[in-house]
């Protein structure tokens, strides 16, 4: 290996997959401004699965908005991959977001009438690459769909077409994966192997993983679980489990006034 190939490497096994640094993000203006997020300041690790909790409006899909480049923060820096996102253009952000993301909703978003295997192919088609067939089947085989993927997602119960669009998601193995209340839809059985598959893509292959979500359980699967209140980051846990992530979440959501603040 080269001196600068041997740079390159350090630099790529040690910048963190992201890194937000004092990010501030106001919706609105004027008297009805509300502060999303409000001087955050939060490092993913390569290779690491990360979960987000906290009150709803406390910030957590500004959060991934502005991490993901589709929105602008107002002040502070957000470097993805090793990518500065405030400082690129629009082009740069959407190729950004189709080479180096992966995106998982809670509502699956395939395209009904596409097979399982085209849905799993569209991004990197849409990147202007093709996706290679058998690294698709082998993909969607780990996944537990390998007889599935000439089927359309209506054929499939929800946890399985929630499994496509996670192979969607990770097909071009990018630096990071978002995902926002991926279970949000799913049963509790559905939810569990989906989150399996979450964990073992960080474990096993050495994916990053992001994921917001309400439920104790599901951040339970993570490495560590960040807390946001109010638009900050008010805790983090390492190796979380489901109890101590509820009992943290319930004193975050009590009510105003009860918890004796001052506010
Ligand atoms: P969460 O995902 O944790 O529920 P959000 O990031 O969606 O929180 O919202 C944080 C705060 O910003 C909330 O007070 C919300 O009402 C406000 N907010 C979010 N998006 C907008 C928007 N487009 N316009 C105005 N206010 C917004
Ligand atoms: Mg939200």
């Amino acid at each position: 290996m080269t001196r600068a190939a041997y740079a390159n490497e350090v630099t790529n096994k040690t910048t963190p997959a992201l890194a937000l640094r004092h990010v501030t993000k106001r919706h609105g203006a004027g008297d009805a401004a509300v502060t999303a997020l409000d001087q955050v300041s939060l490092s993913i690790p390569r290779g690491t699965f990360t979960a987000v909790m906290g009150p709803s409006g406390s910030g957590k899909s500004t959060l991934l908005h502005c991490a993901a480049g589709l929105d602008r923060p107002d002040s502070g820096s957000v470097v993805l991959d090793g990518y500065e996102l405030t400082d690129a253009d629009e082009t740069a952000l959407t190729r950004l977001r189709r080479e180096r993301m992966g995106f998982v909703f809670q509502s699956f978003n395939l395209v009904p009438t596409l097979t399982v295997a085209q849905n799993v192919a569209l991004p990197l088609e849409f990147a202007g690459r093709r996706a290679d067939p058998r690294q698709v089947r082998g993909l969607l085989a780990r996944l537990g769909l390998g007889d599935r993927i000439d089927h359309r997602p209506a054929e499939l119960s929800g946890g399985q077409q929630q499994r496509v669009a996670i192979a969607r998601a990770m097909l071009s193995q990018p630096a990071i994966v978002f995902a926002d209340e991926p279970t949000g839809a799913l049963d509790t059985q559905a939810a569990r192997e989906v989150l399996g598959i979450l964990r073992e893509a960080v474990s096993g292959t050495g994916q990053t993983i992001v994921m917001v979500t309400h439920d104790p359980v599901a951040a339970s699967y993570a490495d560590a679980v960040v807390f946001f209140a109010d638009g900050r980051i008010v805790d983090t846990m390492s190796r979380p489990d489901a109890a101590a992530v509820a009992a943290r979440m319930a004193g975050l959501s009590a009510p105003a006034g009860r918890s004796g603040g001052a506010r």
